[in-house]
């Protein structure tokens, strides 16, 4: 019967373009597993360290204890630097310090005496690297080398 017929021919041709794809799937299977292999160098779960982290746009993803967490969260700690002060101290955003020497201020009249307070600081990039506001002198810029954590 010819009905039969072209159910056969189609249900071959279904079969086969199934066989297609699964012969598909196992020959990128292992380029895959190559690929999550060279992903490895993603930052380790911080909750489970576990390394099978893997991206999921901005997201990391930890498939061992379901812990999302975003990329910049992990980068940041790489990249900050620490504040010390005169004597090693690592100082902290909001921090007082005491300025150590008398200080010539770039546009003032009056030099920045040693030890004045500054309470509050903000530290930042660069070579002045606290940004601060100092009573009599108004917003400006010290180096840590400067002052010690008060
Ligand atoms: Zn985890």
């Amino acid at each position: 019967m010819p009905d039969d017929r072209i159910d056969d021919t189609s249900g071959i041709f279904f079969v086969g373009r199934w066989s297609q794809i699964i012969i598909i799937i196992a020959k990128t299977l292992p380029e895959n597993l190559e690929n999550s292999k060279i992903m490895s160098d993603l930052p380790n779960c911080p909750k489970c360290n576990s390394e099978y982290t893997y991206e999921v746009g901005a997201l990391l993803v930890c498939p061992e204890c379901a812990h999302e967490w975003s990329k910049s969260e992990t980068e940041a700690p790489e990249k900050a630097r620490v504040w010390k002060d005169a004597n090693g101290n690592i100082l902290q955003d909001g921090d007082s310090v005491t300025v150590i020497k008398d200080l010539k201020v770039k546009g003032a009249s009056s030099m920045l005496k040693g030890g004045t307070k500054v309470r509050n600081i903000r530290l930042i990039e660069g070579d002045h690297d606290i940004d601060c506001k100092i009573d009599g002198f108004g917003a400006m810029q010290l180096k840590s080398e400067f002052v010690k954590k008060a």
